[in-house]
């Protein structure tokens, strides 16, 4: 009983104390936590934010997209455990398709590719691999994540893909902290491109819309725990790198 009340206590003096209190978890280092959409089968998409709020540089980093590729997950939770550099803030989102985590599909439950899913560019398309729902922003995690991102304003947003391993530096206002993301993980970077054949893409809206850096980082098809080390590091050394 006295247990119980300890921690209804420390419970309460954490609410009081962190700036997002009622959606912190004593237990957890994060000092925000937002829940950016909820899918059309009922899970949250969540952002957890560690390091400084206000540090001059913020970087969100979502583990995953697409439910088949499930290697970027490691990397933020790597980097959850991890000290932050100062003047470095991290959003870290492990999935923005928990849906189709949970049904091991590149869409989410709807059957929609959230990376076609995006407004700019966005373009009908059949159903199928790269369907781009029926209209643009259809889904509810292509939404929450645009009013996310708008909101908080990220110096770069990092998302993660298997199994190119390769960093896409297609986009000009990125390609500088897309090649040393690439050193630092040890990878090459190359220009992926979606000027071609993919449209609607979420780095495409976040460099027309919020013109800010926005990385594809392609891990590679099995990522062990040494590559989501280093990957880890490398958003950390990243991020000290463009507070420079
Ligand atoms: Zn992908």
């Amino acid at each position: 009983m006295r247990r119980i009340v300890a921690g209804a206590v420390s419970a309460l003096l954490v609410a009081a104390l962190a700036p997002s209190a009622a959606a912190t978890t004593p237990a957890s280092p994060a000092n925000d936590r937002r829940v950016i959409a909820t899918t059309s089968q009922g899970r949250e998409v969540v952002a957890r934010h560690y390091g400084a709020l206000d540090a001059p540089v913020q970087i969100v980093v979502i583990g995953q997209m697409h439910g088949s590729e499930p290697g970027g997950r490691a990397v933020v939770q790597e980097l959850a455990a991890r000290r932050i550099p100062v003047g470095v803030g991290l959003w870290l989102v492990v999935s923005m398709n928990p849906d189709g985590d949970a049904r091991g599909t590149r869409a989410n439950a709807r059957g929609v590719d959230l990376n076609r899913n995006f407004p700019t560019g966005w373009r009908p398309g059949s159903h199928g691999t790269y369907y781009p729902g029926r209209k643009a922003a259809s889904e509810a995690e292509t939404r929450g994540m645009m009013a996310f991102l708008r909101d908080v304003r990220p110096t770069a947003v990092l998302s993660y893909h298997q199994a190119f391993d390769v960093v896409d530096i297609s986009h000009a206002r990125s390609e500088a902290a897309g090649r040393q993301l690439a050193r630092y993980m040890g990878e090459r970077a190359s220009r992926v491109g979606c000027d071609g054949p993919c449209h609607g893409t979420m780095t495409q809206w976040i460099d027309h819309s919020l013109r800010t850096i926005a990385i594809t980082v392609e891990m590679d098809g099995r990522v062990s725990g040494r590559e989501a080390d280093r990957a880890a590091a490398a958003v950390l050394r990243l991020g000290s790198w463009l507070g420079r």
